[in-house]
């Protein structure tokens, strides 16, 4: 038995071959990630065939991520790594500007003079180094070094509550977008989304190419934290990419902001990913840490749709055991009970009130069992976002590209299954399948939630049955 809390693992070196892809489905992840950071195509390809394969062979729903790099800000290359002392005044130029310093070298980004000012913090490299900027000319700031460290090339850069004019998307994002509606990415990542418009651009882009993923905003700065309801009302996911927030943010701000995050998704009905570092450790140790063990019961307690592996499973020694790590932990506190914001969903049309009577009925049945008819996979994620007390959410629906995009809503099983032109029928042939391949024992209330009734006639309706 898997946990209700979906499991995302980054694909990468460690985890490219088919036996090990294989080796993680029966571990219990959901979704894997591909990261176009460091993904090349021809190697994106082929993850995504063997995914596909894996699944099938096994009878089940994965969905296939692509996260886009976004507008990023890195340094340029150095011939030589820069050793760095506290007071050493660094320079960062436009690309064709002469250094005017030793210790000189580009950005890619020619707005970011424009954008800064005196006074503002530079972080590069994730926190590794902390700067003050000292100076901004046309052409170049100049930085003093607060804490010492090593400065190598291409960088990335953070500055922490400045509002940056960066695009929503890059040239290399456009090619890496084309790339993932050809392989039919199931969900698409766009990074450093700061309001609702980068959302909807990238949604559009998407669409023009025929794609119909499901759009996740990643939430990586001050700004995104400050539009967080108008980016939940254009995406159909939110990541909580605790990285970079994680460097634009006060460190002991995160936790807060993620528990108001997660809080606000289940408010909004939006479905929400914590990420990144929650089992840092294991890249290169067999078992996580006391604190980490802590940090992911915590996005569990929070009831977080799904939780995501970065470099654990791209590059770490033990993929498997991270898996089989966040499924214990998970499992362990989900029977305790989570935080119940599920209890706070804003209940804004007749859909998400017979939803709520839905799991009202099934959590007050010991043992029932949901199950929801749903066309396009929204019931199952409202249903999904009450957070039910009931073992399993099956969502039936007839397209294996609908079940898989339901791969990270917490709490359900998809299954594909055709609809008979009589709901009762539809629901006879599902209930059969129920008992034979997922244990559900004879007798087992169920309660049914449809947005269909036949082929001719469409309504939300609660029916009650027994296995
Ligand atoms: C993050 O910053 O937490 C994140 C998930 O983004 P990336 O891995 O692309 O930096």
């Amino acid at each position: 038995m898997f946990s209700k809390t979906k499991l995302i693992c980054t694909l990468g070196p460690a985890t490219e071959s088919e036996e090990i892809i294989g080796k993680l489905i029966d571990a219990g992840t959901s979704v894997f990630r591909l990261n176009m950071s460091h993904a090349k195509h021809a190697w994106a390809r082929q993850a995504v065939k063997i995914v596909r394969r894996e699944a099938v062979r096994r009878n089940v729903h994965i969905g296939v991520l692509f996260d886009l790099t976004g507008p990023s800000i890195r340094t340029g290359d150095l011939p030589e790594p820069f050793i760095l002392a506290e007071g050493d005044i660094v320079e960062f130029r436009k690309v064709g500007a002469a250094p005017a310093v030793k210790l000189s070298t580009t950005v890619n980004y020619d707005g970011l003079m424009a954008d800064v000012a005196v006074g503002n913090t530079l972080v590069v490299d994730n926190g590794a180094l902390l700067m003050h900027i000292e100076e901004v000319g046309e052409d170049r700031i100049a930085c003093s070094v607060k804490t010492p460290g090593t400065m190598g090339s291409r960088r990335h850069i953070n500055l922490p509550g400045v509002r940056l004019n960066l695009p929503a998307m890059t040239e290399k994002d456009h090619l890496d977008l084309a790339l993932a509606v050809e392989c039919e990415a199931d969900f698409i990542a766009g990074s450093f989304v700061r309001d609702a418009a980068h959302v909807r651009e990238l949604r559009s882009a998407m669409k023009a190419l025929e794609g119909d993923a499901q759009i996740i905003a990643k939430i990586e700065d001050q700004e995104a934290i400050r539009n967080i309801d108008a980016i939940l009302a254009e995406t159909d996911v939110v990541m909580i990419a605790r990285g970079d927030l994680g460097t634009e943010v006060q460190f002991e701000e995160l936790p807060i902001l993620q528990r108001r995050i997660v809080k606000r998704c289940h408010e909004l009905g939006t479905r929400v990913i914590v990420a990144t570092q929650l089992l840092e450790s294991m890249i290169t140790n067999p078992t996580p840490t006391r604190a980490e063990v802590t940090d992911v019961m915590n996005a569990a307690y929070e009831e977080a749709d799904a939780l995501m592996l970065s470099g654990e499973t791209s590059v770490g020694r033990y993929p498997e055991r991270c898996v089989d790590a966040l499924v214990r932990i998970a499992t362990r506190i989900e029977r305790s009970g989570g935080l119940g914001y599920g209890q706070l969903v804003i209940l804004r049309d007749e859909r998400h009130k017979t939803a709520r009577a839905a799991v009202m009925l099934a959590d007050s049945l010991p043992g029932a069992r949901l199950v929801v008819i749903t066309r396009h996979g929204l019931l199952a994620n409202q249903i999904a976002m009450f957070r039910p007390r009931t073992n399993e959410i099956f969502a039936i629906a007839t397209k294996a590209s609908l079940c898989r995009k339901l791969a990270l809503t917490r709490g359900v099983t998809a299954i594909k299954h055709a609809f008979s032109p009589n709901i009762e029928d539809t629901i006879r042939c599902v209930i059969a399948v129920l008992r034979s391949d997922y244990g559900v024992q004879p007798g087992t209330p169920i309660v049914v939630l449809a947005d269909i009734i036949s082929d001719h006639f469409a309504a939300n309706s609660i029916l009650l049955h027994h296995a």
